[in-house]
């Protein structure tokens, strides 16, 4: 109780090991460099999104609108955003229709939902968790409430996506929404005409980093590899713990030589860096790269993973320590 006064972030009972310190830790210091939730405003009235938004936005909320219902899913795949207001009387579609057809559409069967509307008498209460909404507010909307609504569901949605999208060792995300996220940055960089750059890493002789220095040595090496993937790149750069010791990353809009040299600005990082073995030794350790860039290498994720990977494969038979871009 007195923890939770103090304004405490986390509570760790005892007793704990020295892992669950660390993890602990972890937590708090990605937890600081979040990223901006985004909020997309569904309404046909301008007025109403401009109003909205205004309420919405800050340091921690960016807010997308839309006025035409028509365009939503197109919007959706575009701006992926975090949480949905929907308006419920609209031309065309209304808010329950828009509502129903996205829980029946698997990707965003878990998008949280609030209702906007002016009707609030209990049938219409009733229709919206029908429809499938996780919420409703009436009009005319109390700032405060919109924003206190609107966050407490942010930070639920963001804690159980951090569960089942993280690797809870490094931190990073895991291969499926990766690979999820990744699509969606490359019709992007198509459609803006950019290059996104798209790079394998392999940690190097890490059977051997087990063998001679332990299990748990071998997994804080993983864990502040990840570390420092999380920590450098730009937010909106993608970066994942692929399987094992093996990560990947996607940076859109580099070039070959521009993404070759910030992995190696990376590598250099990690070869600077002490590690201790589960007996008290120091050890160092390197990875190896395989670079491939969009459009030149393909188009496709699969074409680039394909790539990126025989390059990989490259730079472990040309003597390991180094990132391969052909
Ligand atoms: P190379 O330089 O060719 O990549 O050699 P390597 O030894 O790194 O390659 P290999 O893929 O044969 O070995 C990977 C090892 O990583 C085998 C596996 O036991 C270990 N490993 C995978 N996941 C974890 C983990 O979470 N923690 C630890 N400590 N080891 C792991
Ligand atoms: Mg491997
Ligand atoms: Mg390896």
């Amino acid at each position: 109780m007195h923890a939770a006064h103090a304004g405490a972030s986390l509570f760790l009972p005892r007793p704990f090991t020295q892992q669950d310190f660390a993890t602990a830790a972890e937590r708090l210091v990605t937890a600081r460099r979040q990223e901006r939730a985004k909020v997309m405003v569904v309404d046909d009235d301008p007025e109403a999104v401009r109003a909205l938004s205004q309420v919405l936005v800050s340091d921690a909320v960016e807010v997308v609108g839309l006025e035409n219902a028509y365009g939503l899913l197109d919007a959706l795949a575009r701006h992926r955003p975090d949480l949905l207001l929907l308006d419920v009387q609209m031309p065309g579609p209304s808010g329950f229709d828009l509502c129903r057809i996205l829980r029946l559409t698997p990707e965003w069967q878990e998008l949280p939902i609030l209702l906007i509307t002016a009707q609030v008498g209990l049938e219409f209460r009733l229709a919206a968790f029908q429809a499938g909404a996780d919420d409703y507010l009436a009009k005319p909307v109390l700032k405060e409430e919109l924003r206190a609504r609107v966050h407490a569901r942010l930070e639920r949605a963001r804690l159980s996506r951090e569960r089942t999208e993280r690797d809870a060792l490094t931190g990073l995300m895991l291969r499926r929404p990766f690979v999820e996220a990744v699509a969606a940055r490359l019709s992007e960089a198509r459609r803006g005409d950019r290059p996104l750059a798209l790079c394998f890493l392999d940690v190097d002789h890490f059977k051997k980093v087990n063998d001679q220095h332990g299990h748990l040595a071998g997994d804080r090496v993983l864990m502040r590899l990840g570390r420092l993937l999380g920590a450098r790149f730009r937010r909106e750069d993608l970066r994942a713990r692929w399987g094992g010791e093996e990560f990947v990353v996607a940076l859109l809009g580099e070039s070959a030589e521009s993404a070759k040299e910030i992995l190696s600005r990376t590598a250099e990082e990690l070869a600077g860096m002490a590690f201790e073995s589960d007996a008290g030794k120091t050890f160092h350790v390197t990875f190896s790269a395989g670079l491939a860039v969009a459009p030149q290498d393909g188009t496709t994720l699969d074409e680039l993973l394909r790539a990126a990977d025989a390059r990989l494969y490259r730079a472990k038979e040309n003597g390991r320590n180094r990132i391969e871009t052909e």
